[in-house]
């Protein structure tokens, strides 16, 4: 049995009210499973509650969707890393597609975000991924590896081994349409050998983009893929049990 990490992204979902009612649910249908991890990222707002409804298992994680590299000041709308942390977050996406494409953070952003992180003791999980007219152009790897060199160049190869990699291909997050399995093993092995480079081969990697009920036994198949970050999919904690729950052969 090969260890595996479930992420729900909530991205702008259930607020603290429905996060009680939601792990309510969950908790009611998901026992703990050897190997097995369930970490959430909430919406802010809902960060403490989700982090105070899952603090009594040790394979649950409560994370932000994202923190400023700033600890604190005039900063509207933003959470610090210290906040994050006050509320109870143990880790924080960083890079999300819909960061970098909504809200256009760049990687040099991505790198603070990752230091922020590192210095409040919180897991940074990398997002990276192409988009359709990179993948089109035959530029996934290279758009890949500078996100990755961008975000994680200068870390040592401890802190390396702590960060958590999503390979998330744009064109798949939130459209239905999924990388086929034998596509996401693919990047994944790029990934690997770009991590094995850094003095880092162990470092988690997981696969996002419209993983679902379907498709998760598929993915997981991939023995390259150290779990997945799940958006859609997840915010239905019915579903999300049972798609944690899926059997990896
Ligand atoms: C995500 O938000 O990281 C994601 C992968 O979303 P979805 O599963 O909805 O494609």
């Amino acid at each position: 049995m090969r260890p595996l990490l479930f992420a729900a992204n909530w991205k702008m979902n259930i607020g603290p009210k429905e996060a009680r009612a939601y792990l309510k649910t969950f908790r009611s249908l998901y026992q703990p499973h050897a190997e097995r991890e369930a970490w959430f990222f909430p919406p802010a707002v809902s960060l403490e509650v989700v982090a105070e409804g899952t603090a009594d298992r040790s394979d649950f994680l409560a994370g932000a969707q994202d923190i400023y590299w700033e600890p604190k000041g005039a900063f509207t709308g933003a959470t610090s890393a210290p906040l994050a942390v006050q509320a109870g977050a143990r880790a924080t996406l960083i890079g999300h597609s819909e960061r970098r494409h909504v809200f256009g953070e760049t990687d040099e952003d991505t790198q603070r975000k990752v230091a922020a992180a590192f210095s409040n003791g919180l897991t940074p999980m990398l997002c990276v991924g192409e988009k359709l007219e990179q993948r089109d152009a035959g530029k996934t790897i290279d758009v890949v590896q500078r996100q990755l060199t961008g975000a994680l160049g200068g870390l040592d190869r401890e802190a390396l081994a702590r960060v958590i990699i999503a390979y998330e291909p744009v064109w798949a997050i939130g459209t239905g349409r999924n990388a086929t399995p034998q596509d996401a093993a693919a990047v994944h092995r790029e990934i690997r050998d770009w991590l094995t480079r850094q003095g880092a081969a162990r470092t988690r990697v997981l696969y996002g983009g419209s993983v679902n009920l379907k498709n998760v036994a598929e993915l997981l198949a991939q023995r390259e893929l150290d779990g997945v970050l799940v958006g859609g999919a997840s915010l239905d904690p019915t579903a999300w049990a049972q798609l944690v729950q899926t059997p990896a052969n």
